[in-house]
């Protein structure tokens, strides 16, 4: 049976109710210190900041700081510069140099992972993922795919322009972004522990008062559980997973990220990827390339390049984690099994 808007709005907003329970595991673990959370949904997700109350000026200016990123960079808000470059019928479009200079690392980005192709949204509309998803007909997913390629893309100081009706998304890596600069401005304000989360992009800042770590979980997939616990200071956690938002047809589940070899959904034999480091743009976009590529292309490219820690959740019930990780990863659940 098709899914129409409101049960895939529905999933939408459970998933984001679960990434703010996993917030409640990230308890401050002192009676003395009080905080303070605050919250905006901004990049088509809910963006939660928390901080020791004392630092409550530096919540705000991430806010504002969301805020402003999203007016920017929004694929679906009319005006921001991504949608006016998508709109622009390939004509040269005046765009913020921020934009420029996260289009062009996102380019970088691509060169380095091709499964992260931020030229897709052409197919994310075709299958409905900003609307009412279905499965679309395998000759239009194929002439979608044929307007897609960043090859299409060029940018300049300040512009950018589109070729061949090919559309940018920079959904998988604008969270992620957006965490980098919250950062920055938690250190600005000289902040010693913090807690971000935005939309599944988490960065831990310091540890505990008690001096302890702050635990981050892992959901179980498809469930409101808790699957493993992480634990690591001054780091970001970003997780790719295919019960973020999916529909379900003909008894198939469909998530939203796309394998831009084939232009359907992925299907790379995993739930899900987190992957753990000190870059959160480079986290977000490794998250979603790895979820395409599976897990033995991404240890092969993790074992390649020393760029993150990662943990890979197999459909088959298995977990696999870096080396990097085993002393700081703790399975909660018997239905999973860790995998060498
Ligand atoms: P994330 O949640 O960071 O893994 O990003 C997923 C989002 O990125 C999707 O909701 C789309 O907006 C977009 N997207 C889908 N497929 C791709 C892809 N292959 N490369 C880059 N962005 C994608
Ligand atoms: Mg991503």
């Amino acid at each position: 049976m098709k899914k129409g808007r409101g049960v895939f709005m529905k999933r939408l907003l459970a998933a984001f109710s679960v990434l703010l329970l996993l917030l409640s595991l990230f308890s401050f673990g002192s009676c003395s210190e009080q905080t303070v959370t605050k919250s905006v949904f901004a990049m088509n997700t809910y963006c939660t900041v928390t901080v020791p109350a004392k630092n409550a000026d530096a919540a705000d200016e991430i806010i504002r700081r969301v805020n402003a990123l999203e007016a920017l960079l929004s694929v679906s808000r009319e005006g921001s510069d991504i949608y006016r470059l998508n709109y622009s019928d390939g004509e040269q479009t005046p765009i913020d140099n921020e934009t420029a200079l996260l289009l062009k690392r996102a380019l970088e980005l691509n060169s380095l992972l091709p499964a992260f192709d931020f030229s897709l949204f052409r197919l994310s509309l075709l299958w409905g993922f900003f609307d009412t998803p279905s499965v679309p007909d395998d000759a239009d997913i194929k002439s979608a795919l044929s307007h897609c390629g960043t090859d299409k893309l060029t940018v300049g100081d300040g512009f950018a322009s589109l070729s061949g009706g090919a559309m940018v998304d920079l959904g998988a890596i604008a969270k992620g972004y957006a965490a980098d600069e919250a950062s920055k401005i938690l250190l600005s304000h000289g902040v010693e522990r913090a807690l971000l989360n935005f939309g599944g992009n988490v960065f831990v800042l310091g540890t505990k008062q008690s001096g302890a770590d702050y635990k981050v979980g892992i959901k179980k997939p498809y469930t409101e559980e808790i699957l493993a616990t992480l634990t690591g200071k001054d780091l970001f956690y970003v997780t790719s997973g295919s019960y973020e938002r999916y529909f379900t047809e003909g008894g198939k589940n469909y998530c939203h990220i796309i394998d831009p070899k084939t232009g359907y959904p992925a299907e790379s034999g995993l739930y899900s990827v987190t992957v753990v480091c000190e870059d959160g743009t480079l986290a977000d976009v490794l998250s979603t390339a790895f979820f395409i590529m599976g897990a033995e292309a991404s240890l092969d490219f993790i074992n390649e390049t020393h760029l993150c820690e990662a943990v890979f959740v197999t459909c088959g019930n298995g977990v696999i984690i870096t080396d990097g990780l085993k002393d700081r990863f703790t399975l909660l659940s018997s239905d999973y099994a860790l995998k060498d």
